[in-house]
């Protein structure tokens, strides 16, 4: 089994994939039925192919079976996506990712064989409403309600530690790292004084570091 990656559609989810993957140093597979993104792709890529990916057949003539990873950026085209999904679980790909555009896509997906759905629009989306609001400077949220944000330090808490402050029992969340105004991220400990202009990386269920955010 190789360790590359077959990235299959290489539009402009399935591209930037393949760009970041490249960059990290990794052999890269990739797949589009458009000769003109092949074309495109094709002195960037490790390999690149022209092909239609629902057709188990071609996928397996072109080595897919001993990917360890493969990545469905075809969205668009619904029926092309759950058919490339199907085609990589019946050829026993171990590790499948796909990108779905809503909900509905995206339970198919599960069902088809996708080990990882993932959701683009609908995660920028929100990202991008917790950011606009103002409170947060960056948020990411993981599986299950976790969530990791960069905010403010409240205005209260300047010149006290953080064990002082006692947010992980009155608040539910944990400030893992502080961001010096003039300085690099510091780990978060009980000793670690907040200064004037700090950024803190809270961690937690996301409802509490909204909730936290909402009041620096
Ligand atoms: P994005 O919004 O990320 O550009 P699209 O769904 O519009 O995503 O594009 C996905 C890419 O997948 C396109 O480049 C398209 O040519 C390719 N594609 C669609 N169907 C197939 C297929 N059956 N086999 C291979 N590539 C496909």
């Amino acid at each position: 089994m190789t360790d590359g990656i077959a990235v299959i559609g290489l539009g402009r989810f399935g591209g930037a994939v393949a760009e970041s993957l490249l960059r990290l140093g990794h052999d890269v597979l990739g797949i589009d039925e458009s000769a003109e993104l092949v074309q495109q792709w094709a002195d960037r890529l490790t390999h690149v192919v022209q092909a239609d990916a629902t057709n188990g057949d071609t996928l397996r003539s072109l080595g897919v079976h001993d990917f360890r990873h493969a990545i469905v950026g075809i969205g668009t085209d619904i029926e092309a996506s759950v058919l490339t999904v199907l085609a990589l679980d019946e050829l026993g790909v171990p590790d499948i990712w796909a990108k779905a555009l809503g909900s509905k896509h995206g339970r198919i997906l599960e069902r088809t064989g996708a080990h990882h759905v993932i959701y683009p629009e609908a995660t920028m989306g929100e990202r991008v409403a917790h950011l606009v609001t103002g409170k947060m400077i960056d948020f990411i949220e993981l599986e299950d309600g976790y969530a990791i944000v960069k905010t403010c330090a409240p205005r209260g808490a300047v010149g006290r530690t953080l064990a002082q402050c006692g947010w992980r029992s009155e608040q539910g969340v944990t400030v893992v790292g502080i961001k010096r105004l003039r300085g690099g991220f510091e780990p978060g400990l009980p000793e670690t004084l907040i200064r004037e202009g700090d950024l803190l990386i809270v961690a937690g269920p996301t409802a509490r570091v909204e909730a936290f955010a909402a009041r620096t």
